[in-house]
């Protein structure tokens, strides 16, 4: 089957392109230009540079930008009071502090330290049932991203089933309140797949959409995957590749090659949804600037 790329660096320029003229009419205007801090804690190579691409692209659409970095022996307290300063500081719109952080700090403290007005990664539980709820929030960016490709790319989602695979907090179970809402995109009829699903091959051969965010390279084969559907890859894992001049080649959690070739849609990894992740984040950072949702 002839199957489309959904093209997430297509999709992430639209939006990016969006933003920027819209920074240039808030800065003609003489307002407030929408200011974005990242905290990264610690040294892991994907947690760089996954911050340093928010940042880049925060230049592009014209954004500041604050990156805040501390070493990974940092105290939960420190951490917290840092959070707190810029909960405070009125000229910052939007917060992000990366993911993961070392052992001895809880994330979900941390998390529930920022102003629900600046979580701009709609990771805290206000902003979370906000959306389950349906009212203004800001959509965690990775599902955000999804739905924002499903829904340039007019793939029509009412009705479908549509099947999650993973339930974390910020990918599979937020993915799966949006696609069951009752707009568009959504409107599906959603099964929820965890690791203690059984016969998930029985599950996913039914699935018109597959929207997959588990973190197990090639985990979904051809086999598990029914002719025409649409396959959404979340998963990025980190392969070493000596041939690659970065050391490393990213993976998805789709066999691409073989499930491709069953698809109507797909999305690639590297290319696809990360991409749209980062789009999102800024757009939420644009909306808190602007107090849309607050
Ligand atoms: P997580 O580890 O928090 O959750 C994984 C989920 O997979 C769990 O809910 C678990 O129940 C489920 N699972 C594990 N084994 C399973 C199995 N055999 N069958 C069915 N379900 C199973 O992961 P996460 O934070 O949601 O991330 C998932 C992947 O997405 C990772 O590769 C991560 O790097 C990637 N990710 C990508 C982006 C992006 O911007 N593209 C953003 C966030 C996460």
């Amino acid at each position: 089957m002839a199957y489309q790329l959904l093209d997430g660096k297509k999709i992430s320029e639209e939006i990016l392109t969006e933003i920027a003229a819209e920074v240039k009419i808030i800065a003609a205007k003489g307002g407030k230009i929408p200011h974005l801090a990242a905290i990264l804690v610690g040294s892991d190579g994907a947690s760089i540079t996954y911050v340093n691409n928010k940042v880049k692209s925060c230049e592009r659409v014209g954004f500041i930008s604050t990156l805040i970095t501390y070493d990974a022996n940092i105290t939960e307290e420190q951490l917290l009071a840092k959070v707190i300063e810029i909960n405070n500081d009125s000229s910052i719109d939007g917060l992000i502090v990366q993911s993961p952080l070392p052992k001895h700090i809880s994330e979900s403290k941390v998390v529930q330290t920022i102003l629900p007005e600046k979580d701009v990664d709609g990771f805290h539980p206000t902003n979370f049932g906000r959306l389950a709820l349906g009212l203004p929030t800001y959509v965690s960016a990775t599902p955000n991203g999804v739905m924002e490709m499903l829904k340039r790319y007019e793939i029509p989602t009412d009705g479908k089933h549509c099947v999650v695979i993973g339930r974390s907090n910020i990918v599979g179970s937020p993915m799966s309140i949006l696609m069951s809402r009752n707009a568009n995109p959504g409107n599906a009829t959603v099964t929820l797949c965890h690791s203690r699903t059984k016969d998930l091959k029985y599950i996913t051969l039914q699935a018109d959409i597959i929207i997959i965010a588990l973190g197990k390279a090639e985990f979904l084969t051809a086999d598990m995957v029914k002719e025409g559907a649409v396959v959404i890859d979340v998963g990025i894992t980190r392969m070493v590749d000596g041939t690659k001049k970065s050391g490393y080649r990213l993976l998805g959690d789709v066999k691409f090659d073989e499930v491709a070739e069953k698809c109507s849609y797909i999305t690639p990894v590297p290319g696809g949804v990360g991409l749209t992740t980062i789009a999102s984040l800024l757009s939420n950072t644009l909306k808190a600037a602007k107090k849309e949702v607050y």
